[in-house]
């Protein structure tokens, strides 16, 4: 067997998409599967659709072509402000998309139109992490502008928090989301499908009774694939945060210095990295790096420290497998978020779903 190896357990998927949806659903949420931080993996996402949410939404045009490509049937909602330059895929591949601009809203229109299809929006609103949105004054203009359009209709409006800023979603912030909603709906006397005010960083607000009855529908990423919700990274009770891990072959296995004197300058990546002196170690080299993983956001399941990186290599302190640990062997890692999205995005790692049969996660060496 090659490493690197990204191991993805849909169960473990499977079983935390259906928690989150049984979660939101007994607080009138309904869920979206977020699928971009695992470039719309078409096993993933059908994992997701087992356990529960009622359509798939994606940042990048590619990967929903990717899951449909795979002949994965569901809803498909583009997470990502259309481009004006691409109205015509987002209307052919994506039933929904998030909006902010008007002139894009005409133009997808115009697309819907010449493809004799109705495109659905949600109207994003920025309530303050200043990503993308409309500013919450501006967005019944806004609404009422989209009336006289056909080929697209209003679905609903949204809020996406905790990205940019790190600003939480919170009892007011929401009050006043489920507050514009209602304003539309007078003003344009329509009503609205959703109003989607949560990504996984809501769940905390929702699960403590803070959600306004308003709000009904979520985005849901990090807390299916990772199991955390992301304003503290706490695990969510009864989910998995391990449905991946990430094996690496060790390429070099030396007694090294663990600090060595000498003039210093920059490192590969501009950085100033700063070595501990503790006497000689034992240092491995792992044949993953920059370029398929964030180093900073992996955590060796063995008893192992992170001690440097380049481009092509991870290097680990493995004093304490001394004796065991050889040449050729294999560790694994748990990832954080940027580190999946880095090494789900790495043509260099090989990418092995499996379910139905139960990996052992306690295994340092494959
Ligand atoms: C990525 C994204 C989400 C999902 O966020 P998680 O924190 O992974 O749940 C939701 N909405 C939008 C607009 C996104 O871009």
């Amino acid at each position: 067997m090659a490493y690197p190896v990204l191991n993805i357990d849909l169960d473990r998927i499977e079983h935390n998409a259906r928690i989150i949806v049984d979660l939101c659903a007994s607080h009138g949420v309904g869920v979206s599967g977020v699928t971009k931080a695992v470039c719309g993996h078409p096993q993933v996402a059908a994992a997701m659709l087992r356990g529960g949410v009622t359509g798939i939404a994606d940042s990048r045009l590619e990967n929903i072509q990717r899951m449909r490509g795979a002949g994965l049937d569901a809803p498909y909602m583009l997470l990502r402000l259309p481009s004006l330059s691409r109205v015509d895929e987002v209307t052919a591949w994506a039933g929904v998309s998030l909006n902010s601009e008007a002139e894009t809203l005409e133009a997808l229109s115009a697309a819907a139109l010449r493809q004799g299809r109705v495109h659905e929006v949600v109207l994003m609103v920025d309530l303050g992490d200043l990503r993308e949105g409309i500013w919450p004054d501006r967005v019944v203009d806004l609404a009422k502008s989209l009336m006289p359009l056909a080929g697209i209709r209003l679905k609903g409006i949204g809020t996406n928090l905790a990205c940019f800023s790190g600003t939480v979603p919170t009892r007011s912030n929401m009050r006043y989301l489920a507050e514009l909603a209602a304003e539309i709906e007078r003003t344009c006397a329509i009503s609205l499908d959703w109003v989607s005010g949560l990504n996984s960083s809501g769940l905390i607000l929702m699960a403590g009774g803070g959600l306004p009855g308003r709000i009904n529908h979520a985005r849901i990423g990090e807390a299916i694939l990772l199991g955390r919700e992301t304003t503290h990274r706490k695990p969510r009770p009864g989910t998995y945060q391990d449905a991946f891990v990430l094996q690496a072959e060790v390429v070099e296995l030396q007694r090294k210095p663990s600090a060595f004197k000498g003039e210093h300058g920059e490192d590969a990546f501009g950085g100033h990295p700063h070595f501990e002196n503790h006497g000689d170690i034992l240092h491995a080299l792992v044949n993953i790096g920059r370029q398929d993983v964030a180093v900073e956001g992996i955590t060796p399941l063995a008893p192992a420290t992170v001690v440097g990186a380049s481009s092509d290599y991870v290097g680990l302190d493995v004093s304490a497998l001394a004796g065991t640990i050889r040449l050729g062997d294999v560790l694994s890692f748990h990832l954080n978020y940027a580190a999946l999205l880095a090494a789900m995005t790495s043509p260099y790692v090989e990418k092995r779903c499996f379910s139905g049969r139960l990996f052992d996660h306690r295994i340092m060496y494959a």
